[in-house]
């Protein structure tokens, strides 16, 4: 098999990296007190370790069997029980969630009520459906420890959740910030806009030193955070801008009856020139920024997010006098 051949990118700064995995590719530490992350350097997961059992939040295949072997790993070093007796579904998500049934019997599923309703349509034997749900807000209890789960709104998915953890100073916030890396395609895949661009603004309304963002190889921070809201600040603005610059119609005359074509050469247009400052502006400082499709694929959706959300027009008036 020969490799696919690769452009040449920008070296990625060591500090997108975390730290080494071991010979089983995982690696688990300690984020505070007994609340422990679990990384196979693109996917993350985090569990708490009490004297009433082991609570697991988010299981993604990719780490799978390792997140049992880490839970292991940590329970017999500190003498308590590796027995799995909760699972927390951070969104429907299979890549995140399509290791639960690894952790069968009776283990209690607590998730968002939407997370239910989605996993019951997709039908995922790997994703069991949660039995504990709620609709804003619930509190995890288990062995003295406490996790507050919210919901505000959608943003990445309809069901994403804010998981707290107020007695270890962390926040467990999925998909939507990459801690150092640009984000991949679309928004990171999401589903909700405006939802989206407005979830970091919540995330740094809790108080926390340590974020679980879902992906990588190192936990995030609060800069990580603002340099994240920056960035799509940056792509607003600059999609603001092309929107009103650019006038379409050269592009629809040039494209003649087919008016399809016409759409697809002014939105390119706009799109190249809302999303080229900033992939100059932020290759060097987030890891892949210059892997160019992912901003312009965010710039495309965050653009027509302003003209179908926001209202923003193209040049001409709002409405057809
Ligand atoms: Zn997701």
């Amino acid at each position: 098999m020969t490799s696919p051949e690769q452009p040449e990118y920008a070296p990625i700064p060591r500090s997108a990296f975390g730290p080494a995995l071991n010979d089983q590719g995982y690696y688990v530490g300690r984020v505070e007190r007994n609340l422990y992350w679990v990384t196979d350097g693109v996917y993350q997961s985090a569990f708490l370790t009490t004297r009433d059992g082991v609570v697991v939040f988010d299981a993604p295949p990719s780490i799978g069997g390792n997140l049992r072997r880490a839970v292991d790993e940590i329970a017999s070093a500190n003498g308590v029980t590796n027995r799995v007796t909760h699972f927390v579904y951070s969104h429907h998500h299979a890549d995140h969630g399509g290791a639960a049934s690894l952790f069968g019997g009776d283990v209690v599923r607590i998730g968002h009520e939407e997370t239910k309703r989605l996993l019951l349509r997709d039908d995922d034997p790997s994703r069991p459906v949660p039995e504990v749900t709620f609709a804003d807000r619930y509190t995890l209890e288990v062995g003295g420890e406490r996790a507050e789960l919210a919901w505000h709104g959608p943003n990445h998915t309809p069901d994403n959740i804010y998981i707290h953890f107020p007695g270890h100073d962390t926040l467990m916030f999925i998909d939507v910030v990459n801690a150092g890396w640009v984000l991949i395609y679309n928004l990171n895949l999401s589903e909700d806009v405006i939802g989206y661009m407005g979830a970091p603004d919540i995330a740094v309304s809790y108080p926390w030193t340590h974020f679980i963002s879902g992906h990588l190889g190192r936990l995030a921070t609060r800069d990580d955070v603002a340099v994240h809201q920056q960035y799509i600040a940056d792509i607003e603005a600059s999609a603001r801008e092309a929107l009103t610059a650019i006038d379409p119609v050269p592009f629809y005359v040039a494209a003649g009856e087919n008016l399809w074509a016409g759409v697809k050469a002014h939105l390119d247009a706009v799109t190249d020139r809302a999303a080229a400052p900033v992939i100059a502006k932020y290759t060097g400082v987030l890891a892949a920024a210059d892997i160019e499709v992912f901003t312009r694929t965010t710039t495309f959706q965050i653009m027509q997010s302003l003209r179908l959300d926001r209202g923003v027009t193209v040049s001409g008036p709002a409405v057809h006098p």
